[in-house]
């Protein structure tokens, strides 16, 4: 059974998986949620969160395309966290 990726959080776009092809997904390495031009983010919450902070280790996956995050880091509203 194919499953797409989600669509873009912010704008709603539809994006393609990245891995078309079921040799490629047979790999292990072929996630077909993986979206084509965008990323996928994980996120475990935050204090302060009355949506998502639920202290079992689960995360949250979202997907953003590549015009988003583009716009986003270029307007500042998010930015690259060193380790
Ligand atoms: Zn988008």
């Amino acid at each position: 059974m194919m499953i797409s990726p989600m669509p873009c959080v912010v704008c709603g776009k539809s994006l393609e998986p990245v891995f078309r092809y079921e040799v490629e997904r047979s790999t292990g390495l072929g996630d077909y949620r993986q979206p084509a031009q965008a990323n996928t983010l994980f996120g475990h919450g935050t204090y302060g969160s009355e949506v998502f902070d639920p202290l079992d280790g689960s995360a949250i996956r979202v997907n953003i395309c590549d015009d988003c995050l583009g716009r986003a880091m270029e307007n500042g509203t998010a930015e690259i966290a060193q380790p």
